[in-house]
């Protein structure tokens, strides 16, 4: 009786040789934790949205670092380090809007402006109470005013969770905003 007790393999179990596990894609290893262990016994819908809201790595288009970069800051020594608070929000305008725009739309959209330290954003002529100072709002455009339209008119057609969409100046960029709780569709030409 020999190797009774071997260990036995069942390759159809792991998509991928055994010792190259930890190469595996992050939202693979996340999807299959779901499988086994926190999602039992909740309707799939429920724990994905538990899931996109308890992990703040689900950005897939979008890095911090490009929603709050800014030449004005840069070139006047202002540090427009977002706090937790602003860095939460961003990631929520991301995950709500910016990323399913940026899907639905099929290429690069440019971030003119995101989080704005309170001395920037008075700086760059931003109203007092604008939602760029707490991470809820970004300045957008696909290069050009013509596509700009297009991109507004997607935003529309999608019915993203936006509280507020402004047409700035002829569509020469778009301002979006997200926030957490009630988001008005708001939607505005300045
Ligand atoms: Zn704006």
């Amino acid at each position: 009786m020999r190797h009774r007790h071997r260990p036995r393999v069942y390759p159809e179990v792991h998509p991928y040789p055994l010792q190259h596990r930890a190469a595996k894609p992050q939202e693979e290893r996340r999807a299959q934790r779901g499988r086994t262990g926190d999602d039992r016994g909740l309707v799939p819908g429920a724990a994905l949205s538990q899931r996109a809201h308890a992990h703040h790595d689900a950005m897939k288009y979008f890095t911090i670092k490009e929603l709050t970069r800014s030449a004005t800051a840069q070139h006047l020594g202002i540090d427009n380090t977002p706090p937790a608070s602003a860095v939460k929000a961003l990631h929520a305008l991301v995950d709500n809007v910016l990323d399913p725009l940026r899907q639905a739309w099929g290429g690069p959209i440019m971030v003119n402006s995101g989080y704005r330290c309170p001395e920037l954003n008075k700086l760059v002529g931003g109203t007092p109470y604008s939602q760029h100072q707490r991470g809820e709002a970004a300045d957008i455009t696909v290069g050009s005013q013509s596509r700009n339209r297009r991109l507004l008119a997607l935003i529309k057609r999608l019915d993203l969770p936006v509280d507020q969409c402004i047409d700035e100046k002829g569509c020469r960029w778009i301002h979006v905003s997200h926030r957490t709780g009630n988001n008005r569709r708001l939607y505005m030409k300045f």
